[in-house]
Protein backbone atom coordinates (compact mmCIF):
# COMPACT_ATOMS: atom_id res chain seq x y z
CA UNK A 1 0.00 0.00 0.00
CA UNK A 2 1.11 3.32 -1.07
CA UNK A 3 1.78 5.80 2.04
CA UNK A 4 2.00 9.86 0.54
CA UNK A 5 2.62 12.95 2.53
CA UNK A 6 -0.90 14.43 1.53
CA UNK A 7 -4.21 12.80 -0.86
CA UNK A 8 -6.20 15.55 -2.78
CA UNK A 9 -9.12 14.33 -3.57
CA UNK A 10 -11.30 16.10 -6.76
CA UNK A 11 -8.68 18.07 -9.58
CA UNK A 12 -11.30 20.71 -9.60
CA UNK A 13 -9.48 24.79 -9.18
CA UNK A 14 -9.42 23.94 -5.25
CA UNK A 15 -7.99 20.68 -5.25
CA UNK A 16 -5.21 21.09 -8.84
CA UNK A 17 -4.49 24.41 -6.25
CA UNK A 18 -3.48 22.58 -3.41
CA UNK A 19 -1.73 19.64 -5.15
CA UNK A 20 0.64 22.27 -7.05
CA UNK A 21 1.55 24.14 -4.05
CA UNK A 22 2.20 21.34 -1.70
CA UNK A 23 4.34 19.43 -5.09
CA UNK A 24 5.99 22.89 -5.70
CA UNK A 25 7.02 22.77 -1.61
CA UNK A 26 8.88 19.31 -1.94
CA UNK A 27 5.71 17.45 -0.58
CA UNK A 28 4.56 13.82 -2.05
CA UNK A 29 1.08 14.82 -3.37
CA UNK A 30 -1.08 12.72 -5.29
CA UNK A 31 -4.73 14.02 -6.79
CA UNK A 32 -7.31 11.10 -7.21
CA UNK A 33 -10.52 12.22 -9.33
CA UNK A 34 -13.21 10.29 -10.73
CA UNK A 35 -13.22 12.42 -13.70
CA UNK A 36 -10.98 11.55 -17.00
CA UNK A 37 -9.20 14.97 -17.02
CA UNK A 38 -8.47 18.04 -15.22
CA UNK A 39 -10.82 20.62 -14.27
CA UNK A 40 -13.33 19.33 -12.17
CA UNK A 41 -17.13 21.13 -12.58
CA UNK A 42 -16.03 24.84 -14.03
CA UNK A 43 -12.96 23.47 -16.14
CA UNK A 44 -14.18 20.49 -16.89
CA UNK A 45 -11.86 18.74 -19.83
CA UNK A 46 -9.89 22.20 -20.16
CA UNK A 47 -7.20 20.25 -22.04
CA UNK A 48 -9.00 18.53 -24.00
CA UNK A 49 -11.45 20.86 -25.14
CA UNK A 50 -11.98 21.78 -28.94
CA UNK A 51 -10.85 25.79 -30.13
CA UNK A 52 -14.95 25.85 -30.94
CA UNK A 53 -15.85 24.49 -27.67
CA UNK A 54 -13.29 27.28 -26.12
CA UNK A 55 -15.41 29.96 -28.25
CA UNK A 56 -18.35 28.71 -26.59
CA UNK A 57 -17.44 28.84 -23.13
CA UNK A 58 -15.90 31.85 -23.06
CA UNK A 59 -13.31 33.55 -21.00
CA UNK A 60 -14.89 31.46 -17.20
CA UNK A 61 -13.88 28.84 -18.98
CA UNK A 62 -10.46 29.45 -20.40
CA UNK A 63 -9.51 31.19 -17.12
CA UNK A 64 -9.26 27.57 -16.21
CA UNK A 65 -5.73 27.10 -18.78
CA UNK A 66 -3.55 28.90 -16.03
CA UNK A 67 -4.46 26.23 -12.84
CA UNK A 68 -4.18 23.23 -15.65
CA UNK A 69 -0.88 24.03 -16.40
CA UNK A 70 0.65 24.90 -12.67
CA UNK A 71 -0.46 21.69 -11.55
CA UNK A 72 0.87 19.83 -14.65
CA UNK A 73 4.16 21.44 -14.37
CA UNK A 74 4.52 20.62 -10.42
CA UNK A 75 5.05 17.59 -10.66
CA UNK A 76 2.22 16.46 -8.29
CA UNK A 77 0.56 12.43 -8.98
CA UNK A 78 -2.28 12.10 -10.51
CA UNK A 79 -4.76 9.29 -11.14
CA UNK A 80 -7.67 9.93 -13.23
CA UNK A 81 -11.13 7.69 -13.29
CA UNK A 82 -10.34 7.33 -9.48
CA UNK A 83 -13.49 7.06 -7.79
CA UNK A 84 -13.09 7.45 -3.93
CA UNK A 85 -15.89 5.62 -1.98
CA UNK A 86 -14.22 5.63 2.16
CA UNK A 87 -11.93 8.01 4.07
CA UNK A 88 -10.93 7.18 7.30
CA UNK A 89 -10.05 9.82 9.73
CA UNK A 90 -6.77 8.19 10.24
CA UNK A 91 -5.82 9.46 6.27
CA UNK A 92 -6.76 5.46 4.96
CA UNK A 93 -8.47 5.58 1.57
CA UNK A 94 -10.12 3.44 -0.65
CA UNK A 95 -10.99 3.74 -4.94
CA UNK A 96 -11.73 1.91 -7.47
CA UNK A 97 -9.90 2.36 -10.51
CA UNK A 98 -10.32 0.41 -13.89
CA UNK A 99 -11.98 -2.35 -12.48
CA UNK A 100 -9.57 -2.52 -9.43
CA UNK A 101 -9.89 -1.29 -5.85
CA UNK A 102 -6.76 -0.12 -4.20
CA UNK A 103 -6.10 1.09 -0.61
CA UNK A 104 -3.91 4.04 0.00
CA UNK A 105 -2.60 6.37 2.67
CA UNK A 106 -1.43 9.62 3.71
CA UNK A 107 -0.56 11.83 6.44
CA UNK A 108 -3.30 14.53 5.67
CA UNK A 109 -6.11 14.54 3.17
CA UNK A 110 -7.57 17.55 1.31
CA UNK A 111 -11.13 16.98 0.50
CA UNK A 112 -12.31 19.23 -2.45
CA UNK A 113 -15.02 17.49 -3.73
CA UNK A 114 -16.43 20.32 -5.08
CA UNK A 115 -20.58 20.86 -5.53
CA UNK A 116 -23.09 18.92 -6.41
CA UNK A 117 -26.60 20.66 -8.23
CA UNK A 118 -29.36 20.82 -5.76
CA UNK A 119 -32.10 17.84 -6.32
CA UNK A 120 -35.68 19.55 -6.33
CA UNK A 121 -37.66 16.76 -7.13
CA UNK A 122 -40.60 18.14 -9.55
CA UNK A 123 -43.97 16.08 -10.52
CA UNK A 124 -42.39 14.39 -13.96
CA UNK A 125 -38.55 15.07 -12.80
CA UNK A 126 -37.64 11.17 -13.92
CA UNK A 127 -38.73 11.40 -17.21
CA UNK A 128 -36.35 11.10 -20.09
CA UNK A 129 -35.54 14.79 -21.54
CA UNK A 130 -35.32 16.43 -18.11
CA UNK A 131 -31.73 16.94 -16.36
CA UNK A 132 -29.81 19.16 -14.65
CA UNK A 133 -29.30 22.16 -16.16
CA UNK A 134 -25.25 21.96 -14.89
CA UNK A 135 -25.31 18.60 -16.38
CA UNK A 136 -26.19 19.82 -19.63
CA UNK A 137 -23.58 22.45 -19.34
CA UNK A 138 -21.21 19.52 -18.19
CA UNK A 139 -22.03 17.71 -21.78
CA UNK A 140 -21.18 20.44 -23.62
CA UNK A 141 -17.16 21.01 -22.08
CA UNK A 142 -16.93 16.95 -21.50
CA UNK A 143 -18.44 16.13 -25.25
CA UNK A 144 -19.22 19.17 -26.93
CA UNK A 145 -23.08 18.26 -27.00
CA UNK A 146 -25.89 20.50 -28.04
CA UNK A 147 -29.42 19.65 -27.10
CA UNK A 148 -31.64 18.34 -29.98
CA UNK A 149 -34.95 20.00 -30.03
CA UNK A 150 -36.96 22.48 -28.19
CA UNK A 151 -35.33 23.40 -24.82
CA UNK A 152 -37.17 24.82 -21.07
CA UNK A 153 -34.74 26.34 -18.42
CA UNK A 154 -36.79 26.27 -15.38
CA UNK A 155 -35.81 27.03 -11.51
CA UNK A 156 -33.32 29.47 -10.05
CA UNK A 157 -29.48 30.51 -9.85
CA UNK A 158 -26.70 32.25 -11.95
CA UNK A 159 -25.82 28.68 -13.49
CA UNK A 160 -29.71 28.48 -15.15
CA UNK A 161 -28.54 31.54 -16.97
CA UNK A 162 -25.05 30.44 -17.15
CA UNK A 163 -26.63 27.96 -19.57
CA UNK A 164 -29.39 29.99 -21.01
CA UNK A 165 -26.38 32.26 -22.33
CA UNK A 166 -24.59 29.07 -24.08
CA UNK A 167 -27.32 27.52 -25.50
CA UNK A 168 -28.13 31.11 -27.57
CA UNK A 169 -25.13 31.35 -28.50
CA UNK A 170 -25.15 27.83 -30.07
CA UNK A 171 -28.67 28.65 -31.61
CA UNK A 172 -31.03 26.10 -29.60
CA UNK A 173 -34.63 26.87 -29.58
CA UNK A 174 -35.30 27.67 -26.27
CA UNK A 175 -38.97 27.72 -25.25
CA UNK A 176 -39.10 29.75 -22.15
CA UNK A 177 -36.62 30.46 -19.28
CA UNK A 178 -39.00 29.93 -16.21
CA UNK A 179 -37.27 31.49 -12.91
CA UNK A 180 -38.27 30.68 -9.36
CA UNK A 181 -36.70 33.97 -8.38
CA UNK A 182 -38.82 36.59 -7.37
CA UNK A 183 -39.27 39.47 -9.83
CA UNK A 184 -37.55 42.20 -7.97
CA UNK A 185 -34.68 41.60 -5.70
CA UNK A 186 -35.77 40.33 -1.90
CA UNK A 187 -35.08 43.17 0.52
CA UNK A 188 -32.00 40.94 2.12
CA UNK A 189 -30.32 41.03 -1.59
CA UNK A 190 -30.73 45.08 -1.86
CA UNK A 191 -29.55 45.61 1.26
CA UNK A 192 -26.34 44.01 0.23
CA UNK A 193 -26.24 45.57 -3.30
CA UNK A 194 -23.71 48.11 -2.41
CA UNK A 195 -20.92 46.02 -1.18
CA UNK A 196 -21.86 43.69 -4.66
CA UNK A 197 -21.21 47.28 -6.68
CA UNK A 198 -17.89 47.21 -5.53
CA UNK A 199 -17.00 44.30 -7.97
CA UNK A 200 -18.05 46.32 -11.21
CA UNK A 201 -16.92 43.48 -13.51
CA UNK A 202 -19.04 40.82 -11.15
CA UNK A 203 -22.17 43.19 -11.61
CA UNK A 204 -21.15 43.64 -15.27
CA UNK A 205 -21.17 39.94 -16.30
CA UNK A 206 -24.73 39.15 -14.34
CA UNK A 207 -26.25 42.21 -16.37
CA UNK A 208 -24.74 41.04 -19.55
CA UNK A 209 -26.36 37.43 -19.22
CA UNK A 210 -29.75 39.21 -18.55
CA UNK A 211 -29.27 41.76 -21.53
CA UNK A 212 -28.20 38.56 -24.31
CA UNK A 213 -31.31 36.77 -22.94
CA UNK A 214 -33.47 39.42 -23.37
CA UNK A 215 -32.17 40.44 -26.64
CA UNK A 216 -32.82 36.70 -27.91
CA UNK A 217 -36.29 37.34 -27.31
CA UNK A 218 -36.85 34.30 -25.41
CA UNK A 219 -40.38 34.15 -23.13
CA UNK A 220 -38.66 35.31 -19.69
CA UNK A 221 -40.82 34.51 -16.10
CA UNK A 222 -39.72 35.31 -12.94
CA UNK A 223 -42.19 34.01 -9.37
CA UNK A 224 -42.71 30.87 -11.29
CA UNK A 225 -44.40 28.08 -8.97
CA UNK A 226 -46.09 24.45 -9.48
CA UNK A 227 -43.45 23.46 -12.51
CA UNK A 228 -44.70 20.19 -13.62
CA UNK A 229 -42.68 17.95 -16.68
CA UNK A 230 -45.45 16.46 -18.42
CA UNK A 231 -45.05 13.13 -21.13
CA UNK A 232 -45.36 9.69 -21.84
CA UNK A 233 -41.92 7.75 -22.42
CA UNK A 234 -40.05 11.49 -22.09
CA UNK A 235 -40.97 15.08 -21.61
CA UNK A 236 -43.06 16.84 -24.25
CA UNK A 237 -44.83 19.43 -22.19
CA UNK A 238 -43.56 21.79 -19.26
CA UNK A 239 -46.42 23.55 -17.23
CA UNK A 240 -46.03 25.76 -14.39
CA UNK A 241 -48.32 28.99 -12.75
CA UNK A 242 -46.86 32.84 -13.24
CA UNK A 243 -48.83 34.64 -10.33
CA UNK A 244 -52.75 33.73 -11.71
CA UNK A 245 -51.56 32.63 -15.50
CA UNK A 246 -50.92 29.36 -16.09
CA UNK A 247 -48.04 28.84 -18.41
CA UNK A 248 -48.00 25.86 -21.18
CA UNK A 249 -45.03 24.87 -23.33
CA UNK A 250 -44.19 22.08 -25.92
CA UNK A 251 -40.58 20.92 -25.42
CA UNK A 252 -38.11 18.05 -25.92
CA UNK A 253 -36.19 19.02 -22.94
CA UNK A 254 -36.43 20.29 -19.34
CA UNK A 255 -33.16 21.47 -17.83
CA UNK A 256 -33.87 22.16 -14.10
CA UNK A 257 -31.59 24.05 -11.88
CA UNK A 258 -32.08 25.50 -8.09
CA UNK A 259 -28.32 26.18 -7.39
CA UNK A 260 -25.78 24.04 -5.71
CA UNK A 261 -24.80 22.84 -2.86
CA UNK A 262 -21.63 21.64 -1.06
CA UNK A 263 -20.70 17.54 -1.96
CA UNK A 264 -20.18 16.49 1.33
CA UNK A 265 -20.82 12.77 1.12
CA UNK A 266 -16.69 12.24 2.40
CA UNK A 267 -16.80 14.50 5.49
CA UNK A 268 -19.84 12.47 6.76
CA UNK A 269 -18.73 9.18 6.13
CA UNK A 270 -15.16 9.94 7.97
CA UNK A 271 -17.19 11.41 10.72
CA UNK A 272 -16.54 15.60 10.03
CA UNK A 273 -18.70 17.31 12.32
CA UNK A 274 -21.11 19.36 10.03
CA UNK A 275 -22.96 22.63 10.16
CA UNK A 276 -26.21 23.99 8.67
CA UNK A 277 -26.43 26.97 6.50
CA UNK A 278 -29.85 28.24 7.07
CA UNK A 279 -29.87 30.93 4.42
CA UNK A 280 -28.53 28.43 1.68
CA UNK A 281 -30.38 25.11 3.22
CA UNK A 282 -27.42 23.09 2.94
CA UNK A 283 -25.25 21.10 5.17
CA UNK A 284 -20.65 21.88 5.24
CA UNK A 285 -18.73 20.65 7.25
CA UNK A 286 -17.33 22.72 10.18
CA UNK A 287 -13.98 23.95 9.60
CA UNK A 288 -10.94 26.56 10.81
CA UNK A 289 -9.72 29.25 8.18
CA UNK A 290 -7.08 27.17 6.96
CA UNK A 291 -9.62 24.56 6.09
CA UNK A 292 -8.89 21.81 9.10
CA UNK A 293 -12.08 19.74 9.59
CA UNK A 294 -13.30 18.22 13.10
CA UNK A 295 -11.08 15.17 11.41
CA UNK A 296 -7.72 16.30 12.43
CA UNK A 297 -5.71 14.78 9.26
CA UNK A 298 -8.97 16.01 6.94
CA UNK A 299 -9.30 19.23 5.36
CA UNK A 300 -11.79 20.56 3.09
CA UNK A 301 -11.25 23.09 0.48
CA UNK A 302 -13.19 24.78 -2.02
CA UNK A 303 -17.06 24.63 -2.90
CA UNK A 304 -17.27 20.67 -1.11
CA UNK A 305 -16.13 23.05 2.48
CA UNK A 306 -19.28 25.96 1.48
CA UNK A 307 -20.21 27.14 -2.21
CA UNK A 308 -17.90 30.50 -2.77
CA UNK A 309 -17.27 29.67 -6.57
CA UNK A 310 -14.56 29.14 -8.53
CA UNK A 311 -11.67 31.75 -7.63
CA UNK A 312 -12.46 31.27 -3.87
CA UNK A 313 -11.90 27.20 -4.13
CA UNK A 314 -8.77 28.71 -5.65
CA UNK A 315 -7.28 30.37 -2.92
CA UNK A 316 -8.99 28.25 -0.17
CA UNK A 317 -6.97 24.87 -1.78
CA UNK A 318 -3.66 27.18 -1.60
CA UNK A 319 -4.65 27.75 2.14
CA UNK A 320 -5.30 24.59 2.94
CA UNK A 321 -1.92 23.59 1.33
CA UNK A 322 -0.25 25.81 3.28
CA UNK A 323 -1.66 24.37 6.63
CA UNK A 324 -0.94 20.75 5.34
CA UNK A 325 2.57 21.89 4.61
CA UNK A 326 3.11 23.68 8.15
CA UNK A 327 1.69 20.41 9.54
CA UNK A 328 3.91 18.21 8.30
CA UNK A 329 7.02 20.69 9.12
CA UNK A 330 8.11 21.76 5.64
CA UNK A 331 7.29 25.47 6.70
CA UNK A 332 6.95 27.78 9.91
CA UNK A 333 4.00 29.34 11.06
CA UNK A 334 5.15 32.71 9.95
CA UNK A 335 6.52 31.33 6.62
CA UNK A 336 2.65 30.05 5.83
CA UNK A 337 1.41 33.21 7.14
CA UNK A 338 3.37 35.15 4.97
CA UNK A 339 2.35 32.99 2.47
CA UNK A 340 -1.11 33.49 3.12
CA UNK A 341 -1.75 37.05 3.19
CA UNK A 342 -1.88 38.04 -0.38
CA UNK A 343 -4.59 34.57 -0.92
CA UNK A 344 -6.82 35.88 2.26
CA UNK A 345 -6.90 39.88 0.65
CA UNK A 346 -8.03 37.85 -2.41
CA UNK A 347 -10.51 36.02 -0.57
CA UNK A 348 -12.33 38.85 0.48
CA UNK A 349 -12.02 40.86 -2.59
CA UNK A 350 -13.90 37.49 -4.09
CA UNK A 351 -16.76 37.42 -1.16
CA UNK A 352 -18.14 40.94 -2.05
CA UNK A 353 -20.75 40.00 -4.24
CA UNK A 354 -21.18 36.51 -2.22
CA UNK A 355 -23.73 38.01 -0.11
CA UNK A 356 -25.97 39.61 -2.29
CA UNK A 357 -25.68 36.96 -4.94
CA UNK A 358 -26.09 34.41 -2.10
CA UNK A 359 -29.82 36.63 -0.91
CA UNK A 360 -30.67 36.87 -4.62
CA UNK A 361 -30.85 33.15 -4.66
CA UNK A 362 -31.47 31.82 -1.81
CA UNK A 363 -33.76 29.00 -1.78
CA UNK A 364 -37.63 29.91 -0.69
CA UNK A 365 -39.03 27.33 1.40
CA UNK A 366 -41.90 27.49 -0.57
CA UNK A 367 -40.38 25.78 -3.20
CA UNK A 368 -40.37 22.52 -1.12
CA UNK A 369 -44.12 22.35 -1.06
CA UNK A 370 -43.66 18.72 -3.12
CA UNK A 371 -46.73 16.85 -4.61
CA UNK A 372 -47.56 13.30 -3.00
CA UNK A 373 -47.14 11.44 -6.60
CA UNK A 374 -43.82 13.31 -6.77
CA UNK A 375 -41.14 10.34 -7.20
CA UNK A 376 -38.20 11.59 -4.01
CA UNK A 377 -36.11 8.93 -3.79
CA UNK A 378 -35.37 7.49 -7.35
CA UNK A 379 -33.28 4.67 -6.25
CA UNK A 380 -36.05 2.60 -4.18
CA UNK A 381 -39.02 4.56 -6.50
CA UNK A 382 -40.07 6.28 -3.05
CA UNK A 383 -42.60 9.12 -3.66
CA UNK A 384 -43.38 12.51 -1.33
CA UNK A 385 -46.33 10.79 -0.13
CA UNK A 386 -44.68 7.93 1.41
CA UNK A 387 -42.34 10.37 3.29
CA UNK A 388 -45.29 12.27 4.73
CA UNK A 389 -47.15 9.00 5.39
CA UNK A 390 -44.36 8.05 7.50
CA UNK A 391 -44.11 11.24 9.55
CA UNK A 392 -47.99 11.05 10.11
CA UNK A 393 -46.75 8.19 12.18
CA UNK A 394 -44.52 9.32 13.85
CA UNK A 395 -40.85 8.68 12.23
CA UNK A 396 -39.29 12.44 12.30
CA UNK A 397 -35.55 11.59 11.93
CA UNK A 398 -34.08 10.91 8.68
CA UNK A 399 -31.90 7.80 9.78
CA UNK A 400 -35.23 6.39 10.87
CA UNK A 401 -37.10 7.41 7.38
CA UNK A 402 -33.98 5.24 5.69
CA UNK A 403 -34.19 2.35 8.07
CA UNK A 404 -37.40 1.58 7.66
CA UNK A 405 -38.42 2.81 3.58
CA UNK A 406 -34.82 2.59 2.16
CA UNK A 407 -34.82 5.99 1.10
CA UNK A 408 -30.73 6.78 0.54
CA UNK A 409 -29.60 3.28 0.48
CA UNK A 410 -29.99 2.89 -3.17
CA UNK A 411 -26.64 3.77 -5.44
CA UNK A 412 -26.84 7.54 -4.84
CA UNK A 413 -26.71 7.07 -1.09
CA UNK A 414 -28.64 9.74 -0.53
CA UNK A 415 -27.67 11.98 -3.22
CA UNK A 416 -30.91 13.06 -4.97
CA UNK A 417 -33.53 12.60 -2.03
CA UNK A 418 -31.51 13.55 1.48
CA UNK A 419 -32.36 17.03 1.08
CA UNK A 420 -36.01 17.05 0.04
CA UNK A 421 -36.59 14.29 2.85
CA UNK A 422 -35.18 16.53 5.16
CA UNK A 423 -37.51 19.32 3.51
CA UNK A 424 -40.35 17.36 3.77
CA UNK A 425 -40.37 16.20 7.27
CA UNK A 426 -39.38 19.82 8.34
CA UNK A 427 -42.69 21.04 6.18
CA UNK A 428 -44.77 18.55 8.22
CA UNK A 429 -43.29 18.85 11.41
CA UNK A 430 -43.22 23.21 11.46
CA UNK A 431 -39.34 22.69 12.10
CA UNK A 432 -36.48 23.11 9.86
CA UNK A 433 -34.60 20.68 8.03
CA UNK A 434 -32.02 20.32 10.50
CA UNK A 435 -34.01 19.27 13.00
CA UNK A 436 -34.96 15.89 10.84
CA UNK A 437 -30.86 15.07 10.54
CA UNK A 438 -28.49 14.46 8.41
CA UNK A 439 -28.80 11.03 6.80
CA UNK A 440 -26.10 9.08 7.62
CA UNK A 441 -23.37 7.82 4.79
CA UNK A 442 -21.87 4.35 5.24
CA UNK A 443 -19.04 3.21 2.76
CA UNK A 444 -18.62 2.48 -0.37
CA UNK A 445 -19.94 5.97 -0.94
CA UNK A 446 -20.21 5.36 -4.25
CA UNK A 447 -21.50 2.15 -6.08
CA UNK A 448 -18.08 -0.33 -6.14
CA UNK A 449 -18.54 -4.42 -7.37
CA UNK A 450 -18.08 -6.70 -4.57
CA UNK A 451 -15.18 -8.76 -6.34
CA UNK A 452 -13.28 -5.60 -6.21
CA UNK A 453 -13.48 -4.97 -2.45
CA UNK A 454 -12.73 -8.91 -2.25
CA UNK A 455 -9.45 -8.29 -4.54
CA UNK A 456 -7.83 -5.23 -2.76
CA UNK A 457 -4.76 -5.51 -1.25
CA UNK A 458 -4.61 -4.26 2.06
CA UNK A 459 -2.80 -2.75 5.12
CA UNK A 460 0.30 -5.07 6.12
CA UNK A 461 -1.38 -7.28 8.77
CA UNK A 462 -5.08 -6.56 7.64
CA UNK A 463 -7.20 -9.09 6.48
CA UNK A 464 -10.52 -8.45 4.15
CA UNK A 465 -12.81 -9.95 7.67
CA UNK A 466 -11.43 -7.72 9.65
CA UNK A 467 -10.75 -4.54 7.48
CA UNK A 468 -15.15 -5.02 6.29
CA UNK A 469 -15.32 -5.06 10.33
CA UNK A 470 -14.06 -1.72 10.85
CA UNK A 471 -10.71 -3.35 12.25
CA UNK A 472 -8.03 -2.43 9.64
C1 LIG B 1 -22.75 20.53 -12.53
C2 LIG B 1 -22.03 21.81 -12.19
C3 LIG B 1 -21.56 22.65 -13.21
C4 LIG B 1 -20.92 23.84 -12.89
N1 LIG B 1 -20.52 24.67 -13.90
C5 LIG B 1 -20.02 25.90 -13.59
C6 LIG B 1 -19.70 26.84 -14.61
O1 LIG B 1 -19.84 26.54 -15.79
N2 LIG B 1 -19.24 28.06 -14.24
C7 LIG B 1 -19.09 28.41 -12.91
O2 LIG B 1 -18.70 29.53 -12.62
N3 LIG B 1 -19.36 27.52 -11.93
C8 LIG B 1 -19.83 26.30 -12.23
N4 LIG B 1 -20.16 25.43 -11.23
C9 LIG B 1 -19.82 25.81 -9.86
C10 LIG B 1 -18.37 25.30 -9.75
O3 LIG B 1 -18.44 23.92 -9.55
C11 LIG B 1 -17.50 25.78 -8.68
O4 LIG B 1 -17.59 27.08 -8.31
C12 LIG B 1 -16.04 25.35 -8.83
O5 LIG B 1 -15.83 24.41 -9.86
C13 LIG B 1 -15.67 24.73 -7.52
O6 LIG B 1 -14.40 24.19 -7.58
P1 LIG B 1 -13.99 22.99 -6.62
O7 LIG B 1 -12.56 22.73 -6.91
O8 LIG B 1 -14.40 23.27 -5.24
O9 LIG B 1 -14.87 21.75 -7.08
P2 LIG B 1 -15.13 21.06 -8.48
O10 LIG B 1 -14.72 21.90 -9.61
O11 LIG B 1 -16.54 20.62 -8.45
O12 LIG B 1 -14.18 19.77 -8.44
C14 LIG B 1 -14.45 18.69 -7.59
C15 LIG B 1 -13.85 17.46 -8.18
O13 LIG B 1 -13.95 16.42 -7.21
C16 LIG B 1 -14.19 15.21 -7.88
N5 LIG B 1 -14.82 14.28 -6.93
C17 LIG B 1 -15.93 14.45 -6.19
N6 LIG B 1 -16.18 13.36 -5.45
C18 LIG B 1 -15.20 12.47 -5.73
C19 LIG B 1 -14.93 11.15 -5.29
N7 LIG B 1 -15.68 10.50 -4.39
N8 LIG B 1 -13.85 10.51 -5.82
C20 LIG B 1 -13.03 11.14 -6.73
N9 LIG B 1 -13.26 12.39 -7.18
C21 LIG B 1 -14.33 13.05 -6.68
C22 LIG B 1 -15.10 15.59 -9.03
O14 LIG B 1 -14.96 14.66 -10.09
C23 LIG B 1 -14.57 16.96 -9.42
O15 LIG B 1 -13.66 16.87 -10.49
C24 LIG B 1 -20.76 24.21 -11.52
C25 LIG B 1 -21.23 23.36 -10.52
C26 LIG B 1 -21.85 22.17 -10.84
C27 LIG B 1 -22.36 21.29 -9.73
Amino acid sequence: MSHHDVIVIGAGPAGLSAAACLAGMGLDVVCLDEQASVGGQIYRNINGASPDQRRLLGEDYTNGDDIARRFAASGAGYEPNATVWQVDPDGHICYSRDGQSRQVKANYIIAATGAMERPMPIPGWTLPGVMGAGAANNLAKEAGLTPDGRVVLAGSGPLLLLEASLLIRKKVNIRAILETTPPLPVPKAVVRAPEAALRADFLWKGLSLVREIKKAGIPHYKGVTEIKALGGDRVNRVEARCKEEVLSFDTDMLLLHFGVIPNTHIFRQAGCDMVWESGQRYWYPRCDAWGRTSCERIFAAGDGARVGGAPAARYKGELAALEAARCSGIIPEYERDRLAAPLLKAIRKDRWPRPFVDALYAPNPRQFVFDDDTVVCRCENLTVGHIRQMVKEGVKEVNEIKTISRAGMGPCQGRMCGPAVAEIVAAETGTCPDRAGLINIRPPLKPVPLAEVADMALDQGATADNWLLGKK
